[in-house]
């Protein structure tokens, strides 16, 4: 391998690590959205009947997929915490595994002879 090669290959192969090091770094994972929203109960008699501003809540829903179909679920306001970091994660998961394939397809281009 060339010298010009060689660091290429060494500034790709830092990039793949670093890829490792933020992936390792997350606690939690999950596709999905969340959703916050308040709801009217239904009672005619409440306030929330007549007054937006009246309904309950707010209530954190869920929604992921499942064999192909879409779910719901609703969280309380801790649970809907640590899934808004997930899903936050998830997204940069994605992101960071784009990126180490991109790197790989870089190093296998480089070590590939001429
Ligand atoms: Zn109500």
């Amino acid at each position: 391998m060339s010298s010009t090669v060689n660091v290429k290959a060494l500034k790709s192969e830092g990039k793949i690590a670093e890829i490792k090091r933020s992936l390792s770094a997350m606690e939690h994972l999950s596709s999905g959205t969340l959703l916050k929203r308040m709801k009217a109960c239904g009672n005619p008699r409440c306030h929330c009947a007549s007054d937006l501003a009246a309904r309950h809540g707010p209530y954190y829903e869920w929604s992921y997929l499942k064999g192909g179909k879409l779910r719901h679920r609703t969280l309380t306001p801790e649970q809907a915490d640590i899934m808004r970091l997930a899903i936050a994660n998830h997204r940069k998961a994605k992101k960071l595994l784009r990126a180490w394939e991109a790197q790989t397809l870089h190093l296998i281009e480089l070590k590939a002879p001429k």
